[in-house]
């Protein structure tokens, strides 16, 4: 084959590969939406809190990441209540042990019931975590069998700036390099200027972002892609994550502020069972 001739196949692949990840309206797995409580909540509040949500595995997966110190009576507590929320971390080092002061590790979430963990959250990038770092993490995370939620997002200079796409496409590419299996991935977009501001990306810009995740992913492990949930994070609330769920690339979100009150929380769950419950 010529230069020329292969040079069209690869277009045409491209284009399909392009049109693939664009509508993925039969690929479309059940909805993940995910709490990020940060540093606040009780643990009164909390359990109060589990008391009322539930979770159907066969609408979706919900997983609340609450403090270090929740984590074990809550997961005593989610024993009992049986309401299927899932238990996930906001953090981890990437050391099974050692002097690290602070540090929790991979094996201890484990024992506490934890099969998800934050990994690279802004305001973490923000005290300094670092690429490499984020990479290690990733790594330890996967291979320990539980799901890391990777955050990427641009800031608000970087967005005025248009430079969007070249920073996801950084911080993917750095998390997610020379990964043998990708298999339980699970990537958040949140810009930045959208966390805890009230200003939501609207439902379009974030579908737009979450192609582009989509096919960064694509270019570093194929075809597996289609199937890592892209979830969306930043300002989202009851009002708008119904049309967030109708878009074909953003499979759950990351709930920040919303998902400290539990009827807000639960609205947010409702939306995306509805749109996406039945694939
Ligand atoms: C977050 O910090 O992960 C987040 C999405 O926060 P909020 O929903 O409050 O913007």
């Amino acid at each position: 084959m010529n230069t020329s001739a292969r040079r069209q196949v690869k277009e045409i692949v491209e284009q399909m590969i392009k049109e693939q990840i664009q509508s993925r309206s039969l690929q479309r797995q059940k909805p993940l939406v995910v709490a990020n409580w940060k540093m606040n909540m009780s643990l009164e509040k909390a359990l109060h809190f589990l008391n009322s949500v539930q979770s159907d595995p066969q609408e979706g997966t919900v997983v609340i990441c609450p403090p270090y110190p929740l984590l074990y009576p809550i997961n005593i507590a989610m024993k009992k209540l049986q309401t299927g929320v899932q238990l996930g971390a906001q953090n981890v080092h990437w050391k099974d042990h050692g002097a690290h002061t602070g540090e929790v590790s991979v094996g201890m979430l484990q024992e506490v019931g934890c099969n998800f963990v934050l990994i690279g959250h802004s305001e973490r990038r923000m005290a300094g975590e670092s690429e490499e770092a984020i990479q290690h993490k990733v790594k330890q995370v996967l291979q320990s069998g539980m799901y890391p939620i990777v955050c990427v997002g641009e800031n608000s200079e970087e967005f005025k700036q248009g430079l969007t796409s070249q920073i996801v496409k950084q911080q993917i590419e750095a998390a997610l390099k020379n990964l043998p299996n990708i298999s339980n991935m699970i990537i958040a977009y949140e810009p930045v200027w959208a966390i805890g501001t009230g200003q939501s990306a609207t439902p379009y810009q974030a579908e737009k972002v979450h192609q582009t995740i989509r096919q960064s992913i694509h270019d570093l492990h194929g075809s597996i892609a289609q199937r890592i949930p892209i979830l969306y994070g930043g300002s989202v609330h009851a009002e708008n994550a119904r049309s967030l769920a109708a878009y074909e690339n953003i499979d759950g979100v990351l709930v920040g502020g919303a998902s400290l009150e539990v009827k807000s929380f639960q609205s947010i769950i409702r939306s995306f069972n509805k749109e996406l419950g039945s694939a």
